[in-house]
Parts: C-alpha cells; sequence; structure tokens
C-alpha cells in the first residue's frame, strides 16, 4: 500500500454538508452529511484524496463517524506514514477512505485515471452511466412530485425508500399508479415484514433491495423464494464471502456494490468479478458522499460490469454546493464520470475549510497535530 517513508502526512476533515432534502428511510433521517475526508500528501508533494462514507449514527452499518475519525487518526493514519498494513477489522468505510487516497495519489502521479485502473480489470468503461433517484419517505404529495422532479431530470429509475408502515406501502403504489411503466425499486432498509413484501410483489417493481436485516439471509432467501420481483442485497453483502453464501442460499439476485461498504474499489473490484461468476447484476450504491466519494465510486459504476443504473446521481440531487467540483448530468440526464488523473476531482480548499468542524494532520514524527 505504501512504504516507510513514503508518505509525509495525513490530514483528516470533518465536514458538515447540509443536504437539499433530508433523506428518511428504514435506519433514520439524514439531514446534514457529516463526513471525514482523507488527504495523503507523498514525497513528492503529491496529494491524494479518499472519502469515509460512514453515516453520523451506526444505523446503516456499524460504522459512524466519530468512531471513524478515532479509527482514521489513532489507527490507520500512523499505520499508513509507517507502511504498515492496514489490519483494521470492522472498519471497511475509514479503510476505504486511506485507501482511496493512496490509490489516488499514486494515479495521479502516473496521470492515470481510476477508472481506467478499474477498466483494466473490468473491462472498458462508459464515458456517462444511467442513474436512479433515490427518493425517501415523505407524504404522497411530496413523494409525486419529488419523484417528477427526477424523472424530468433524467433519472432512469426511481427507488423508494419503505418501511412496512401503511403510508410507505401506499405511497410506493401511488407513485406506480402514477407512473404506470416507470422503471421503480423499493429500499426496505432491512425493516420490511413478508405483508409488506407481498404488497410490494404486486407492484412491477425491477428489485427489491434489502426487504431483511442483514445476517437473515435464511429469511432473504424464503422471501426470494415467494416474490416474482428480484431481491437485490446491499448491506448483506460485506465481501466476497458474504456474496457467495448469499448466492448459494438463493437470498437473493442483484447485488449492490459500494465501494465504501466492502473496504475500497479492489475489494469492490473482486464483488464485482464475483456477481457476474454467479450470474447476479450489479449496480454501484451510494452513500450521500461528496465529490470526492462520488467520484470514487463513480470510476466504478462506468464498468460495463456494472450495467444497472447507478445510485450515483449528480452532486445537485444532494448538495447546494459539493465540495469539489459538482458531479453532472449532460444532455440526456446520464452522469459524467469523471476522467482526470485519480478520482479526476478535488476538494475546493475554501469550500472545504469552509464545511470543516474538525481537522487534524498526522504525521510520522509529531503524531497528532490539531
Ligand atoms: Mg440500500
Amino acid at each position: 500500500m505504501s512504504r516507510p517513508g513514503e508518505l509525509q502526512e495525513v490530514a483528516l476533515w470533518r465536514v458538515r454538508l447540509p443536504l437539499r432534502t433530508p433523506l428518511r428511510s428504514g435506519h433514520g433521517t439524514e439531514a446534514h452529511r457529516d463526513l471525514i475526508l482523507v488527504a495523503v500528501r507523498a514525497a513528492d508533494g503529491t496529494v491524494g484524496w479518499g472519502e469515509c462514507s460512514a453515516l453520523a449514527r451506526p444505523t446503516y452499518t456499524g460504522e459512524f463517524t466519530a468512531a471513524a475519525w478515532l479509527v482514521l487518526r489513532d489507527e490507520l493514519a500512523p499505520r499508513v506514514l509507517a507502511g504498515e498494513d492496514l489490519d483494521v477489522v470492522g472498519h471497511p468505510m475509514a479503510l476505504a477512505a486511506v485507501r482511496g487516497a493512496v490509490r489516488d495519489a499514486d494515479l495521479r502521479r502516473a496521470g492515470r485515471s481510476l477508472t481506467d485502473a478499474v477498466a483494466a480489470r473490468l473491462g472498458r468503461p462508459r464515458a456517462a452511466v444511467p442513474h436512479t433517484a433515490v427518493v425517501g419517505r415523505m407524504a404522497v404529495d411530496d413523494l409525486l412530485a419529488a419523484v417528477d422532479a427526477r424523472v424530468r431530470a433524467g433519472a432512469r429509475l426511481v427507488k423508494l425508500k419503505a418501511t412496512p408502515r401503511r403510508d410507505d406501502l401506499d405511497a410506493v403504489a401511488a407513485v406506480r399508479a402514477t407512473w404506470p411503466t416507470l422503471a421503480l425499486a423499493v429500499d426496505g432498509n432491512g425493516t420490511l415484514d413478508g405483508r409488506a413484501v407481498a404488497t410490494l410483489d404486486t407492484l412491477d417493481l425491477t428489485y427489491l433491495e434489502q426487504p431483511v436485516p442483514a445476517d437473515d439471509l435464511v429469511g432473504s432467501a424464503e422471501l426470494a423464494r415467494r416474490c416474482a420481483t428480484p431481491i437485490a442485497l446491499d448491506e448483506s453483502v460485506t465481501s466476497v464471502t458474504a456474496l457467495e453464501t448469499a448466492s448459494a442460499l438463493g437470498a437473493g439476485a442483484i447485488v449492490n456494490v459500494k465501494p465504501a461498504r466492502l473496504g475500497g474499489v479492489d475489494p469492490a473490484v473482486a464483488v464485482v468479478q464475483r456477481a457476474a461468476d454467479v450470474g447476479w447484476p450489479v449496480f454501484v450504491g451510494g452513500l450521500l458522499e461528496t465529490g470526492v466519494g462520488r467520484a470514487t465510486a463513480l470510476a466504478l459504476a462506468a464498468s460495463s460490469a456494472c450495467l444497472l443504473p447507478t445510485d450515483l446521481g449528480p452532486s445537485a440531487a444532494y448538495f447546494a454546493a459539493d465540495l469539489t467540483a459538482p458531479i453532472v448530468g449532460d444532455d440526456d440526464g446520464l452522469v459524467v464520470v469523471p476522467t482526470g488523473p485519480g478520482i479526476g476531482v478535488a476538494p475546493d480548499p475554501d469550500r472545504l475549510a469552509a464545511a470543516a468542524v474538525d481537522h487534524v494532520v498526522v504525521t510520522p514524527a509529531a503524531g497528532t497535530a490539531p
């Protein structure tokens, strides 16, 4: 990953950015994005960027921002500076940030894009990709307006967050009734029950994502046998091994691949390759990333191995002003994949400073400095 003395410092920024629209899902509500950016500075001055996309609270997975800050500051930054293995257990999003920053620096130095590096393993990339509008739980009238706006902006698929509550299921049915041919999906974030799944199964969904808790693969397999709707797994797939187990049990048919959840782009590539072996279509999911995490994940989404629409929409769907140059859509509503060296974007220093609520620089000699 890095050799001793190769890196001069690891800088951490904890940032807080308001979301344009709070995202309500089965695991809680995000109104702000509270996450960590990592910058590594190499001895030759090259800087690489990574993002820890953990949520503020341990609701999606066990990782959360305050804990990730400690893991990054006290474990991963000193180890990467010393050229040691980054062998922490249970913190894939923090790990992905450091791995991503080191990879970004290496690629920038080589003048090569992450998209091309991924394509070397997964096949020719696309310049722009179709995206899914992920729309949170809200009152029916608001939901119909939100879906209408995102479809007009070019989303090719709409994914609604839902719980077994009657109003959520009625809202999904209202969207289906309004757009009978819209490509529509639902994400239960592990909260659904058999009755809710049976109702949703009548709505001609493209897929039903993570209906039951992450560790309930047997339960997911039972639903998959009863449902005509393909089951997509997100939280359940934490590794290649987890994917193989899910596949062996028949617990799903589609996988949501997020580099952050899997510990970085390289483990994510391995999951995409294994998914092809077991015949599961892939889409690249999102975690309300800023431009740094969004560009990183888009390098994977650009691959022709990830053909379902990605959850990574344009920056403007999430933030009034992203920390980097915004990720944008083209005239057809496709999301344009950054092409510059490394991840192709970097934070604007002034916007980063304005959004930062904590900052620390870890160096080999001095340890941690505020
Ligand atoms: Mg999901």
